[in-house]
């Protein structure tokens, strides 16, 4: 859909060559959103966000792929006193409807190849933690992206603060050059937001 061909279109700039691309899709789940256990307030609109920045500009990527928040018994991650910082209301439990992707970003997932799981038993912030199921194997994040020689990722999802900023310093960490497209995050809180912008900025990630 929206498929214009203005001369507008190229206002990114399109994959340089020999330099693939993945775009890493992060915890775009029902739970982050509002109406969910945890709620990060313009969840819903950053995933409405997603889906339109796919629909526009999924063929620049080589891969598009997600993470998903995967709770099974994640220990003191859950408290029935989270602090917000460490411990959390319970939220994205295997098989409920908060663990689902947001229908908001729909026209994204069409398009995602790979699904990374983390969580199961503890708690896991960064989608690197995360791994998919391929022939039986369990695969992570950075090996999955390694084996489609992709160089560079761009980094959207929610919470900025949390898992967008611990799967950005994790991709950095894997040798990925980073970009991460701030219109496409969400944050818990502003201030932590705005320090997780500065950190992931200082450790090398390009902020769009
Ligand atoms: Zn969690």
């Amino acid at each position: 859909m929206a498929q214009e061909s203005s001369p507008e279109r190229s206002e990114q700039p399109a994959q340089a060559p020999g330099a693939p691309r993945a775009l890493v899709i992060v915890d775009v789940q029902n739970d982050f959103c509002e109406g969910g256990s945890l709620a990060v307030a313009g969840g819903a609109e950053v995933a409405r966000r997603i889906g339109r920045h796919v629909a526009e500009h999924g063929a620049e990527y080589a891969a598009i792929v997600a993470t998903a928040d995967w709770h099974e018994d994640p220990g003191p991650h859950f408290s029935d006193h989270p602090d917000f910082a460490d411990s959390w209301p319970p939220h994205c439990r295997v098989g409920s409807d908060g663990a689902l992707f947001h229908p908001g970003a729909e026209q994204a997932f069409e398009q995602v190849q790979a699904i990374f799981r983390k969580g199961q038993h503890a708690a896991a912030y960064s989608g690197f933690e995360g791994f998919t199921v391929e022939a039986d194997q369990r695969v992570g994040l950075a090996d999955w992206l390694r084996d489609r020689a992709i160089e560079e990722v761009d980094v959207v999802g929610i919470a900025t603060d949390y898992c967008v900023r611990a799967t950005t310093l994790d991709a950095l960490q894997s040798g990925f050059q980073v970009r991460v497209l701030s219109d496409l995050c969400a944050g818990v809180a502003p201030g932590t937001s705005a320090d997780a912008i500065s950190e992931i900025q200082t450790a090398g990630a390009v902020i769009n």
